[in-house]
């Protein structure tokens, strides 16, 4: 195995918008595939038409590019495996069930609709309201285990519809040695006969991921823990088609769990709590329905990405943020927990504020300006970038530099009056007349040259420093609020300041 090419895959079906948790396992193949130079793939599972949503493929496309987690090969870059569209690939299936005819493991089964149903009603009882089509099952129903060759020719050559099922033994112990969770082993007990080839000659999910798999090289193959039940299926199928030495090597993924209580985090659970649980907006194109996304809501990918790699796992140390170099060397499957992470979006708001407080002016300045955009505001991108720098380590969304800096845009439309009018006296209203009046010969108009001459007038006039830098915060933005006074000032300019403090005056003073 050492000497091979790592590949692995990322095999969503297209039937939805992506849940973190298909984030953090498309993060967890790339991760994996980059530290061993290997091949990351993307393959759209879409055998199952009834469940294909459009756009969906379009949305993990743009999903992968906003996470800078773009696959070598895909439906749309290509690759030396084309087509990497599952229904694409569509004639490719049927020779290896009928493989699996011939060596005695799958059959074909020509069971109606109603013979299924009515095969469940006879057979349910309470302690199992709906019979599985198994090995005890299968005596009992029209396929080509119980009908004569004959029987099964005849109905072939009269073009009646068949699946092909897989023989599942009655009782067989299968065991794999999965990354993350060790020796898992499954009995054949558990598992029906899967249906791997559809009527209208559609392979179905099982087939199609283990052909795949093996057409395409794939040597390791990580997915969420979801899908452990399938593995004897998939196990036995590398094996009855003769591939087993070619078998990737398994890796279950934890769960992620909801923030209270037990279970998979689901989109119900983001919509009653309030958070997102997809990773960019999504609108289902059959029923309209709205689901919000990190990206939208403000995320930055770098710590969308950050915090999805701490859900299951670290690097052993109490080290939280990690850039993707770093992530790419640290990271390993043996760290992975076997238990479910529990998702916590007050982490996840953290991990932002974080990656924002780090980001440099300019960049976040230009995330920003869509806001500006959307509020008709305009404003040099210098100008922008620097209000970014002074308000962004108080934001925790791209959003809220307005909300901490709007009065770098706009000047007061409303004061906090309460603030200033009780303790306003002639001396601080004559204090800030005069101050205004010499703004203009401050050269530089720095926060640290304003704030010397603010302090040198204080004193002269003999106000505390405290008395005043209140009012003239509230001048300033109309409010308690706000980064360093002499910080905003020196920003807005000299007419600007100027202009606000008589504006505020006359406010003070009305
Ligand atoms: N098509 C499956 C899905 O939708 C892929 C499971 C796997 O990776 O084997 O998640």
């Amino acid at each position: 195995m050492d000497h091979k090419k790592v590949r692995v895959r990322f095999a969503p079906s297209p039937t939805g918008g992506l849940h973190l948790g298909g984030v953090r396992t498309v993060l967890f193949n790339y991760l994996f595939a980059k530290q061993h130079k290997g091949d990351f793939v993307l393959r759209i599972e879409d055998t199952d038409q009834t469940r294909y949503v459009p756009g969906a493929e379009e949305y993990i496309n743009e999903c992968l590019r906003w996470c800078g987690l773009n696959p070598d090969e895909s439906p749309t870059v290509g690759g030396p495996y084309a087509p990497y569209r599952q229904s694409e690939r569509k004639p490719l299936y049927r020779q290896y069930a009928e493989q699996l005819v011939k060596s005695g493991h799958a059959y074909y089964a020509f069971d109606t609709q109603e013979e299924l149903e009515s095969m469940r009603e006879r057979l349910k009882t309470p302690e199992n309201p709906s019979p599985q089509y198994n090995h005890v099952v299968r005596a009992k129903m029209r396929n080509s285990f119980t009908l004569s060759d004959a029987a099964v020719q005849e109905l072939l050559v009269k073009n009646t519809p068949y699946v092909i099922r897989i023989n599942m033994p009655a009782n067989e112990d299968l065991t794999i040695t999965d990354m993350v969770r060790g020796e898992v082993t499954f009995n054949t007990i558990q598992v029906d006969d899967k249906v791997l080839l559809k009527a209208d000659g559609m392979p179905t999910y099982h087939l199609a991921v283990v052909v795949d798999d093996y057409l395409m090289k794939i040597t390791h193959a990580f997915r969420g823990e979801e899908w452990l039940p399938s593995a004897p299926v998939h196990i036995l199928l590398w094996k009855y088609l003769g591939w087993e030495a070619e078998m990737p090597q398994w890796a279950h993924l934890p769960l992620i769990l909801k923030p209270d209580g037990n279970g998979k985090l689901s989109k119900r659970d983001g919509d009653r709590l309030g958070f997102p649980v997809y990773a960019m907006n999504w609108t289902d194109a059959r029923t309209n329905e709205f689901t919000k996304g990190f990206r939208e809501l403000g995320f930055l990918p770098e710590a969308f990405i950050n915090m999805l790699a701490m859900l299951g796992w670290n690097d052993g140390t109490e080290q939280e943020i990690f850039s993707m170099d770093e992530l790419i060397a640290k990271f390993s499957m043996d760290r992975v927990h076997k238990a479910g992470a529990k998702f916590d979006y007050e982490k996840a708001k953290w991990f932002n504020h974080q990656y924002i407080h780090r980001k440099d002016n300019e960049s976040l300045a230009a995330l920003f300006q869509p806001v500006l955009d959307e509020k008709g505001v305009t404003a040099a991108p210098d100008y922008v970038a620097t209000v970014t720098g002074l308000v962004k380590e108080r934001c925790y969304f791209v959003n809220e530099i307005w909300d901490h800096g709007f009065f770098f845009f706009q000047s007061p439309v409303s004061y906090d009056e309460a603030a200033v009018k009780p303790k306003w006296n002639a001396d601080k209203d004559a204090f800030f007349t005069a101050w205004s009046a010499q703004l203009h010969e401050l050269p530089a108009f720095t926060a640290a040259e304003l704030e010397a001459n603010f302090k040198a007038l204080a004193a002269e006039k003999g106000i505390k420093m405290g008395e005043l830098q209140l009012p003239f915060r509230i001048m300033l933005t109309g409010g308690k609020f706000g980064p360093p006074v002499f910080d905003i000032a020196a920003t807005l300019g000299t007419a600007e300041t100027r202009a606000r403090i008589e504006k505020g005056l006359a406010m003070i003073n009305g």
